[in-house]
């Protein structure tokens, strides 16, 4: 097996240098659309000095996301990097205001640099049969005079903690969100904060040696944050708020591209936005960045359960809280998160781990309450979507469960090159 496993990650370095350079491809890109349609339309291409990704890891065997990003050799037509996100935008489509209005997001993905001409396609996920349809698909030519190669501004780096070569570590990077320059101290020592709450925190604890961690400044004219719906705006680096979709809890910001203007010269797998405010709030979409404020006493939790989100494609196992999205799970088809089922095609998600016998569904009861099972609520449904605990992280805040867990080390595996 060791060999084997050698000789396997030889050929994926190969390809890695082969095809790429260890730079960054950032391609900013607009969705548009509504409840109905969307579409792609590239902004902006640019070259950035670091690639912090994996090098053995290129191809996205997961399939979690609504989008997947597929590269191309353009002269063999060979499939040479793919990953699966997530986008705001996405959510924005199946809220009420959706079905009456149409707007255009702007989003970014990453990719490692290409040496040679590549062809890019962004494809969607149709939620009226699960499959991946393409977008848009365009050649790049990594010699072209449209590619931006400008250096940005270089805000205050710390890198919190050092394990090694970015390309086999999960490089975790906390941004500034409200923070004044009086107040870049306090950034960095809520950083610590959060990062060592999350290496106690199961199952990252098992795995703090894979991860580098840092901590990006960035200085906003005002402190806190913007929350529309109490009439608050306040002018900060990544101009975030509370009230996404009219939800007063949900915190995020709807423009991506100030969060990737100030970490372009860091190596980067995963984005938490820390956010200089005391109101419970926070947000997170997978492979695309999460966030949440540093001073609400449930704060920690509220970081572990978005960064689930964002980091392991974790659901929500929550059905009572209200939310503003309608239609959001298809109960004719299996979601692809690997923390809740529909029963359509459980082989494939935590089957395997319930103990011999377990009911499908299982009943809860004095018995099941705190055991691995499948029960009914999730998803922000109470009937047809189904969760592996009663509790878990992605409830209530609860360690994470086992289906969770599971997917967390998956993820760690992958973007530490395992
Ligand atoms: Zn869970």
């Amino acid at each position: 097996m060791f060999v084997l496993g050698a000789c396997l990650q030889g050929a994926a370095q190969g390809t890695f240098e082969k095809y790429f350079e260890k730079k960054t491809l950032r391609i900013d890109f607009a969705l548009s659309g509504n409840a109905q349609t969307q579409s792609a339309a590239i902004q902006q291409l640019r070259e950035e000095p670091v690639w912090g990704g994996p090098i053995k890891n290129l191809i996205d065997t997961f399939g979690y996301g609504g989008y997947y990003v597929n590269v191309y050799d353009k002269t063999s037509k060979e499939l040479i990097f793919s990953r699966g996100f997530n986008t705001l935008f996405e959510e924005w489509r199946t809220t009420a205001q959706a079905k009456v209005e149409t707007q255009a997001w702007n989003n970014c993905v990453c990719i490692p640099f290409p040496k040679d001409k590549v062809i890019v396609e962004f494809t969607a996920r149709d939620k009226s049969c699960m499959q991946f349809h393409s977008l848009l698909k365009t050649e790049i030519d990594p010699q072209s005079i449209f590619i931006d190669r400008t250096a940005l501004k270089k805000n205050p780096v710390v890198k919190i903690q050092d394990k090694g070569d970015s390309n086999e570590k999960v490089d975790l990077l906390f941004v500034a969100e409200g923070y004044t320059a009086a107040e870049q101290d306090k950034f960095v020592k809520d950083a610590k904060r959060f990062m060592e709450a999350l290496f106690k925190t199961p199952p990252f604890d098992q795995r703090r040696d894979d991860f580098n961690v840092w901590a990006v400044g960035t200085i906003s004219e005002e402190s806190g944050t913007s929350s529309s719906g109490k009439g608050i705006y306040k002018n900060t680096a990544l101009n975030t708020g509370y009230y996404t979709f009219g939800v007063d809890r949900y915190l995020t910001t709807q423009d991506i591209k100030p969060i990737r203007d100030a970490i372009w010269n860091v190596p980067c797998d995963a984005i938490f936005l820390l956010i200089n405010a005391e109101t419970y709030g926070g947000g997170g979409m997978y492979n695309f960045y999460a966030c949440g404020t540093a001073d609400n006493e449930r704060t920690l939790g509220v970081f572990a359960h978005e960064f689930g989100h964002s980091f392991a494609g974790l659901a929500d196992e929550y059905f009572t809280s209200t939310v503003a999205y309608e239609d959001f799970y298809n109960l004719k088809h299996e979601p692809w998160e690997p923390n809740i089922t529909t029963l359509v095609d459980f082989d494939k998600k935590w089957k395997d781990l319930l103990p011999e016998g377990t009911p499908i569904p299982t009943p809860l009861n004095d018995k099941t309450k705190d055991k691995i099972g499948v029960f009914e609520g999730g998803g922000y449904l109470a009937k047809g979507i189904y969760r592996p605990v009663d509790h878990c992280m992605m409830r209530d805040y609860a360690p994470f469960c086992p289906a969770c867990s599971r997917a967390i080390l998956k993820m760690v595996d992958f973007l530490s090159d395992k």
